[in-house]
């Protein structure tokens, strides 16, 4: 069907944790891994198309984005968001910013914009300034992010030195009188000319009033919870038929591999947590692999009952990942895991698994790309921000669902099989 809202996301669990946000509405939402390179086929109401742009290049991640704008256009897309971190992850040379306006020329409107406050994870905007929890982002653990460390708190002086036109306010005692009054604000700014406006927000009920307000906006900015609200207001209004195409969930085979290559706290708390109900596991060791390669995992794995859903994990506590590391280097241990975490994968298909859980942002982009997935209909949540998905892996129709580091409960690995 046409896409009625056309997502960019910067990255991969952002696109699918805003995925996943659009589809509690129960409509379809269509999750691309990379812009396509086919023309659009199968288009659902909802298109997400996750790029790994967020640390490139500037000029390269507006190259991708208006990539993915004229794919999303030639899907029928009329209205646009752009997606990126809750923390505002970016430099004072991008890419929040030259994106927007790169958009925005595109799409030849003079105002867009910012929110990227998630009150139900602690990101909230009070006068410009981005909260985590209760501390001030320059003050949070994002001060130190390797690549995109957050030395200031106010999202008008971060936003200021990343492009050319001027950025204003609409705070939050404005969004608090409702969305008529936050339109004449945006007019109001529209008609000075400001083409950036960051908008407060502190509660779910602000990402409401500012949604209503800004939903026929060409392009809206922000984290992925100011556009929840949107499918609803669709439906509200007719913008999308009340038989708008729904998630359909495939009735899929039980056999399960869980794959997991994460060494979060989170991850490990995971590992332990399966390993003590007596789930059959394999752990693989790096400097083994090193050796020996896939094989011995991939014969262990020969020899298991997939409806018993079987582990494998490199998950492992900070020490031994420095041990396996001094040893082997950082990218060649990732590396070697990633190679024979995705072999276990296809493997595992070929034998007939229908599910695959997956832990580990990195270790879910080789995956993915191992089982020649391009294409994602977003399912059921698991836990916030990480869904069930559906795609095609050889002509099989499967189960997938992708989960970064520190998100899931402890149970995550029987909460997702009992979720299907
Ligand atoms: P997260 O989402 O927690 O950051 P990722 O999959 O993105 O997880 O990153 C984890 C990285 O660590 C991957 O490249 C993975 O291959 C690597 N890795 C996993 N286990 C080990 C280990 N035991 N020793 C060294 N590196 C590991």
């Amino acid at each position: 069907m046409t896409t009625v809202l056309g997502c960019i996301a910067d990255d991969f669990t952002g696109a699918t944790d805003l995925a996943g946000l659009l589809a509690r509405s129960g409509v379809r939402v269509s999750l691309r891994i990379g812009v396509p390179e086919a023309p659009p086929a199968d288009t659902a109401a909802f298109e997400v198309i996750a790029l790994k742009s967020r640390t490139a290049p500037v000029a390269e991640a507006v190259a991708e984005t208006r990539a993915a704008l004229r794919w999303l256009q030639a899907a029928g897309a009329q209205r646009f968001f752009w997606k990126y971190c809750s923390t505002f992850d970016s430099t004072p040379q991008g890419n929040i910013g030259p994106v927007a306006e790169a958009l925005m020329a595109d799409l030849g409107t003079d105002q867009t914009i910012y929110c990227p406050a998630f009150p139900e994870n602690g990101r909230s905007i009070f006068m410009g300034n981005l909260f985590v929890g209760q501390q001030p982002l320059a003050e949070s653990p994002m001060k130190d992010h390797p690549l995109t460390p957050m030395r200031d708190s106010n999202l008008m002086r971060l936003l200021a030195p990343q492009v050319t036109r001027p950025v204003g306010l609409a705070d939050r005692l404005t969004v608090a009188q409702g969305a008529e009054a936050l339109r004449a604000r945006l007019a109001e700014l529209a008609a000075e000319g400001t083409a950036h406006v960051i908008v407060d927000a502190v509660a779910n009920a602000d990402l409401e009033v500012i949604a209503q307000a800004c939903r026929d906006m060409p392009l809206m900015t922000g984290g992925s919870a100011v556009a929840m609200p949107l499918p609803g207001l669709y439906l509200a209004d007719g913008t999308l038929a009340a038989d708008a195409p729904k998630a359909v969930a495939p009735q899929l085979k039980a056999a399960t591999i869980v794959l997991s290559g994460s060494c979060s706290a989170m991850t490990n708390a995971q590992v332990a947590d399966y390993l003590a109900r007596g789930a059959p596991a394999y752990q693989l060791d790096p400097l083994s692999v090193a050796e020996t390669g896939a094989q011995p995992a991939l014969n262990w794995l020969a020899d298991q009952d997939l409806d018993r859903a079987p582990l494998i994990y490199a998950t492992a506590d900070p020490a031994s990942v420095r041990t396996a590391q001094a040893r082997l280097g950082v990218a060649a241990a990732g590396e070697m895991i990633e190679a024979t975490l995705s072999a276990c994968a296809v493997a595992a298909r070929d034998a007939g698994a229908r599910r695959v859980i997956v832990a580990g942002g990195e270790t879910s982009g080789a995956v993915t790309k191992a089982l020649g997935v391009t294409q994602l209909d977003i399912g059921a949540e698991i836990a916030p921000g990480v869904p069930w998905t559906y795609c095609t892996s050889a002509g099989h129709r499967m189960a997938l669902t992708l989960k970064s580091g520190n998100f899931g409960a402890e149970t995550f690995f029987t909460d997702a099989q009992e979720a299907l």
